[in-house]
């Protein structure tokens, strides 16, 4: 974004989320890495504190100069540690380095670990934040769509493990998270769509209003319109920060999130987390299929679940099952036992977020695993007929 870009002038938008005294602000707007800094000690009274940096190859590549150049101001800055991108650097091999790195540079108790990056640098900087020294204080910068509207709010930090994933982490709020609407004009072509769902669901959980706005501005947010994606990461992080005051640690309201991803964590299970098909993807179908399953069971009129499913297609992502690239695709017991092993199921019933209407999701509490097994198997068999 050229400095002259009267969006750049745009004074960024504020949200908070309140959470007594891990309360933060998510700062979004454009050109916020250069000024990092100054953010960081105007939103997060952080005084005399020296920073490091984590971050990946790609994202350094296109951002780490700004955040860099925009941490100098205040020449607190220790250094910085380079990963190699992918979710298989969410390891304890690479945690061990980042924490070891950090402390080489001369972290302090006091000290702040910056993570630029995606979920992964999110997930991975957070955690080694909350255990270097038992625990210093971070600042997320989001750099992919999923990220800004999603895994940077709410604290959670992970890696994976043979076991699966994020299997193994904490609850650490950041102190602050600053997403730079610029720092997505360099993203692959596929994150884009693949932080939409993110965004489009919260719209379908829980703002009627905001879905409209999507489907009237998905062209403006496709074509990377700073208002447009502004407006998008602004009401999702509001949405989900309303959501996470409400229920910090995921027992009840904070369970309407997982629209869509009951469904989602079993294809992406299936197709081996890889880039087959992104987390976003596989949300995407699931939120079709939740739309589908709620239909069918009563709760909701066709005409909705084609307005989510036809919104969703709209904008490049897949929709159902059959989408998937690549044969054959997955049968309905493959997916019901790996919602088994990941304890969905439990004495023959599922948890499971279903929906009356756009905007207006509920948790079920005891769906019949059968239930949801005979609907993939029909669901599965009309797709390929
Ligand atoms: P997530 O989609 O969960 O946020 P990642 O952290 O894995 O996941 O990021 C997805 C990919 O995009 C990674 O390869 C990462 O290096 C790359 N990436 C992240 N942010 C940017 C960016 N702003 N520009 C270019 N590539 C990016
Ligand atoms: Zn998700």
């Amino acid at each position: 974004m050229s400095p002259g870009n009267p969006a750049s002038a745009r004074p960024p938008a504020t949200v908070r989320v309140d959470l007594g005294e891990r309360s933060y602000d998510v700062v979004i707007g454009t050109g916020l890495l250069a000024r990092t800094a100054e953010l960081i000690h105007a939103h997060a009274r952080l005084g005399s504190a020296r920073w490091g940096v984590v971050t990946d190859e790609n994202v350094a590549k296109h951002h780490l100069g700004a955040l860099e150049k925009g941490l100098a101001a205040l020449g607190r800055h220790l250094g910085t540690v380079v990963l190699p991108p992918g979710e298989a650097t969410k390891s304890f091999t690479w945690l061990a380095h980042v924490c070891e790195r950090l402390l080489e540079m001369g972290l302090e108790r006091g000290g702040l670990v910056v993570a630029l990056g995606g979920g992964v640098i999110g997930d991975l900087g957070g955690l080694a934040a909350s255990l270097v020294r038992r625990g210093v204080r971070f600042v997320q910068v989001p750099t992919t769509l999923l990220a800004q509207v999603d895994s940077s709010i709410g604290g959670k930090t992970g890696i994976n493990t043979p076991q699966g994933k994020n299997l193994v982490g904490t609850f650490h709020q950041p102190s602050l998270v600053l997403a730079d609407i610029d720092a997505l004009a360099t993203l692959p072509p596929r994150e884009l769509p693949n932080g939409y769902v993110e965004a489009a669901k919260y719209g379908l959980l829980g703002d009627a209003a905001f879905f409209g706005w999507l489907e009237k501005n998905a062209r403006a947010v496709a074509a990377h319109e700073p208002d447009a994606l502004a407006h998008v990461v602004a009401t999702s992080v509001a949405g989900k920060a309303a959501i996470v005051a409400r229920d910090e640690t995921e027992t009840g309201d904070r369970m309407l999130l997982n629209l869509g991803h009951t469904f989602g964590h079993a294809l992406e299970a299936w197709a081996g987390y890889s880039t087959r098909l992104l987390h976003g993807e596989a949300v995407a179908i699931g939120i079709c299929l939740a739309f589908e399953l709620s239909r069918e069971l009563g709760l909701v009129d066709e005409a909705s679940v084609r307005r989510a499913a036809d919104h969703l297609a709209g904008v490049g992502l897949p929709t159902r099952i059959a989408d998937i690239a690549g044969e054959p695709g997955p049968d309905a017991a493959t997916l019901m036992a790996i919602m088994g092993q990941d304890k969905k199921v439990r004495d023959g019933r599922l948890t499971f977020i279903l929906v009356r209407d756009i905007g207006a999701a509920f948790v079920c509490r005891d769906l019949p695993a059968t239930t949801v097994r005979d609907f993939l198997a029909r669901r599965i068999k009309a797709e390929r007929a």
